[in-house]
């Protein structure tokens, strides 16, 4: 079973999916969490290369690019192995956030984005999708107050790329209806936490 979930800056995908781990294992479940770009020593070395504060020149194609390659080095070399062993695979982060960062944020477009990915994933979909929603402003502010969070390279952007970003995974969540379920994530972080297992144990049948 391979979950991915979703979200702009300061969605609370990190704490969300603690939850949810512990909720699945609780009830009897393997899970491996594991996040997007990075989750093993390659993909991480490009997650590096991408969010590096003085590379101010890269161009959006090659950003995206880079993220299709993290993507398919993490699911050769992680994801697929612990599908195979029957894991749950919680994914921070996968296809939706190339979607909506890159294809309409970096207005490269969904449908080239697209197609750079599935070449990059060649089949392999999450069988569901959490994407964790929350305004620009409420994310940021929360970044802002989490103490010790480091500031990357996208982090600094202007707010109206975040708001794209937003408006990115909205149409995602449109355009994939059957796979992508919307979490108002500006509840009470135990109701947001509540929200996802519910949809999990109703999408997934346990
Ligand atoms: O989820 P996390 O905060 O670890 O993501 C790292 C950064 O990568 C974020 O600041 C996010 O804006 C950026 N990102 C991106 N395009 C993607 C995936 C992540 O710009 N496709
Ligand atoms: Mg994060």
């Amino acid at each position: 079973l391979f979950i991915s979930i979703e979200g702009g800056e300061g969605a609370g995908k990190t704490t969300v999916i603690a939850g949810i781990a512990e909720a699945l294992q609780a009830a009897g479940h393997q899970v491996m969490t594991t996040r997007e770009p990075g989750g093993i020593p390659i993909a991480e070395q490009i997650r590096a290369v991408i969010l590096d504060r003085s590379n101010t020149s890269m161009d959006g194609r090659t950003e995206a690019l880079l993220y299709a390659a993290a993507r398919r080095q993490h699911l050769m070399e992680k994801v697929v192995p612990a599908l195979g062993q029957g894991q749950v695979v919680l994914c921070d982060r996968f296809i939706d956030s190339s979607l909506a960062y890159q294809g309409h944020a970096r207005g490269i477009g969904f449908e080239d984005v697209m197609a750079i990915n599935e070449f990059a994933i060649n089949g392999l979909m999450p069988m569901l999708t959490l994407y964790l929603d929350v305004t620009p402003e409420v994310g940021l502010r929360r970044i802002q107050e989490a103490a010790g969070r480091e500031i990357n390279r996208l982090d600094l952007e202007a707010a109206s790329f975040h708001h794209k970003v937003r408006e990115g995974f909205l149409l995602a969540a449109e355009h994939f209806k059957d796979r992508i379920v919307v979490i108002n994530a500006e509840q009470q972080p135990e109701n947001v936490l509540n929200e996802c297992i519910a949809t999990i144990r109703a999408r997934c049948a346990g």
